[in-house]
């Protein structure tokens, strides 16, 4: 929503989805101001680099305690800005980032610990590796707008704790809470240029992949993170994307179908469907289908809808009429295809802003528009399977991969049927939450995303490796060195056919000619020894 004007800068207007009032204004900032961002993150990077892991934990958890401080205020904000509850906002994503901040700031430097390699064979030769973990640089932080707080929050953190400075390009739906995270980020006291926010549509993300980061992670489309990885090729700034999702989930004839039901209807339509990981097609063995499906009917019908800020509202408002609009032409289509909408299938008129009923869809099937596209609304079209291995056909006919789950009361087929699926994460038994858990991996198979953030995998993607090789025994010159001869030539056989083994035994044959080669070399010193 930007409001350009001839005579004052360009401001992006921030809009509450629920009841379209102001939530605020941030600028739209132009590419200069973007580059000028990054290198002030750059300059800061010369210092910030050189802190040590207890002088990063100490801002990190200062910043946690602002939060902690203003915990209230923060998930009102974010309520209204992507039309949230407020319980979600506090549940899905100031809890888990606080959990994250936590983790990150007491681990990352056991996480980074510089790792010895075995190199085998070379040890007798007094060599030495040892991985250490450098930083990046300038992190660029492009996220969407359905998590705006723990998304971005979460990964600058990581990236700061790993030794980076940080530049976050909020989404233009959600600006207020992307300069809330910078305000935060200067009450706790970092230096200036460690986190710096720019705020802009897809104009002012374009000029900070531009900008030559060192890395950019991305959340968003599938559509966008192909526009970025084309342009970040241009400058070979490697890329971390987190793209969209189309989670199956599999409910077996030996489930809880009362878990089931209710982990459905949570994972289907929490955020008003508009998670990566929401459950967007569910598989039901077909003898279990009309029971399952009458309690997520009956479920579904128990939720209230409201305007995020009030306390008992469990489905909020859609961010954007462009989004709701996909949601229509799916479940039309849905509607057009022979499925059944069993309850919602349309606005809920009672209800002034971007309101959709949460919407239960049978006698879904593969080939339907809702059961391949992403649909990232409040929907839960529901499909059946008669057998293990149609489930597992079902559920990996998608381009998308990011996270799956398998319910069962026989946990060796959990897993079994868990490492046939395609994607990224598979709960057996739990849904969706795990983005939560940042000590786990996160990201996609197939289209849903390249890389990983949270975890130990996630870490990596902020840091480059450097080995550090050294020989302690450093006195005379290496046999495979120059000038090549004959005798030279005998030896590197020896190599290929007795040291290329990892043989000990079959190595210590080749001690002769080695031998003869290193008196060569020491003979020759330096002059061609023929
Ligand atoms: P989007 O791709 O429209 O926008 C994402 C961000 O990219 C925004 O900040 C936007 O301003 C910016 N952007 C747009 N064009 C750009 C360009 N050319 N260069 C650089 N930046 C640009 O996505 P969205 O609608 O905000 O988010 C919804 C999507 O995000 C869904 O597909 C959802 O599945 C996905 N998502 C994925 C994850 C995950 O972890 N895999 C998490 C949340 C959301």
């Amino acid at each position: 929503m930007s409001a350009p004007n001839t005579t004052a800068p360009a401001e992006i207007i921030s809009l509450d989805p629920a009841t379209g009032s102001e939530v605020g204004r941030a600028p739209e900032m132009t590419p200069q101001a973007v580059v000028d961002a990054v290198n002030e993150a750059r300059l800061a990077f010369g210092e910030w680099k050189n802190t040590t892991f207890a002088e990063r934990r100490r801002l990190v958890m200062a910043a946690r305690e602002v939060i902690l401080a203003e915990m209230d205020e923060i998930a009102r904000l974010i309520s209204m800005e992507s039309g949230k509850p407020v319980a979600e906002a506090m549940s899905m994503e100031i809890a888990p980032v606080l959990d994250l901040i936590q983790y990150f700031a007491r681990n990352t430097e056991r996480l980074l610990r510089p790792l010895k390699v075995d190199i085998g064979l070379y040890r007798l030769m007094g060599r030495s590796s040892v991985i250490e973990y450098q930083p990046l640089g300038v992190v660029a932080i492009i996220p969407a707008w359905n998590y705006p707080f723990s998304i971005p929050l979460g990964e600058a953190v990581m990236a700061l704790m790993a030794g980076n400075t940080v530049v976050i390009k909020p989404s233009e739906l959600t600006p207020m809470t992307g300069l809330k995270i910078g305000e935060i980020i200067t009450k706790a006291g970092f230096p200036a240029g460690a986190v710096r926010i720019v705020t802009g549509g897809g104009s002012a993300g374009a000029a900070l992949v531009d900008a030559r980061p060192d890395k950019i992670m991305f959340t968003g489309s599938v559509a966008t993170g192909k526009k970025i990885a084309a342009a970040a090729a241009m400058n070979l700034t490697s890329v971390v994307l987190e793209l969209g999702g189309k989670d199956p989930m599999i409910v077996f004839e030996d489930a809880n179908l009362d878990l089931a039901a209710r982990a459905a209807v949570w994972g289907a339509f929490c955020n008003a469907g508009q998670s990566c990981s929401s459950v967007e097609r569910l598989y039901v063995h077909e003898n279990v289908a009309p029971e399952l499906t009458r309690r997520i009917i009956e479920q579904t019908r128990l939720l209230q809808q409201n305007a995020g800020l009030d306390e008992s509202a469990s489905v909020g408002a859609m961010s954007s009429e462009r989004q709701i609009e996909i949601v229509e032409g799916h479940v039309e289509d849905f509607r057009a295809s022979g499925a059944s909408v069993e309850t919602g299938g349309k606005r809920n008129a009672s209800l002034g802003g971007l309101f959709y009923e949460p919407t239960v869809i049978t006698n879904a099937t593969n080939e339907m528009l809702g059961m391949r596209a992403e649909t990232f609304g409040p929907t839960l079209p529901i499909a059946k399977f008669s057998s293990e291995a149609e489930a597992v056909r079902l559920a990996n006919d998608s381009e998308f991969g990011l996270t799956a789950s398998v319910w069962t009361r026989d946990y060796k087929k959990g897993r079994r049927v868990a490492r046939q699926i395609e994607a990224g994460t598979v709960c057996i038994n739990e849904v969706l939450y795990t983005h939560g858990i940042g000590q786990t991996p996160w990201g996609g198979f197939k289209n849903s995303g390249r890389g990983r953030t949270h975890g130990r995998e996630g870490l990596m993607e902020l840091v480059q490796p450097q080995h550090i090789h050294t020989n302690r025994i450093a006195l005379l010159p290496n046999a495979w060195w120059m000038p090549y001869t004959p005798t030279a030539l005998a030896t590197f056989r020896g190599f290929a056919t007795k040291f290329a083994t990892g043989s000990l035994l079959k190595t210590a044959m080749l001690l002769p000619s080695l031998l003869k080669r290193t008196l060569e070399l020491r003979r020759s010193g330096g002059k061609d020894p023929r």
